[in-house]
Parts: C-alpha cells; sequence; structure tokens
C-alpha cells in the first residue's frame, strides 16, 4: 500500500477574501487566496474606480459643491 505516491487531483475550491469561490482542481483542499481575478485592479479596474469617486465627493464637500 503507497497511497502517498500519487496525490489525489480533485475538485476543491479557493476562496477569496473578496468573497469569490473559485471550483478548481488541485491536490490541495479548501484553499484560501486574499485576491483573485474578480477584485484584482489589475483585472477590474474597479478598486481605482472607487477610490477616484470618494476623493470626489471629498472634494466637493470641502469646496460645498
Ligand atoms: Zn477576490
Amino acid at each position: 500500500m503507497k497511497e502517498n505516491t500519487h496525490p489525489k487531483y480533485e475538485q476543491t475550491t479557493i476562496t477569496c477574501a473578496c468573497g469569490e469561490v473559485i471550483h478548481t482542481g488541485s491536490t490541495r483542499k479548501d484553499i484560501k487566496v486574499e485576491i483573485c481575478s474578480k477584485c484584482h485592479p489589475f483585472y477590474t479596474g474597479v478598486q481605482r474606480f472607487v477610490d477616484a469617486g470618494g476623493r470626489v465627493d471629498k472634494f466637493k464637500k470641502k469646496y460645498g459643491m
């Protein structure tokens, strides 16, 4: 019996800090990551957009616009 010779490659989930769950195949189980293709600014640009919006709001309040 040499069960460890070939690790099982099976369905698992990668859970991202943003809540995104990616189903994939891996020898590891329940992988956790802090960033994924859905929330990475490089892929979405959303984070930069949100930051810019916040700055505009502060600017408007500061100058009473
Ligand atoms: Zn993510």
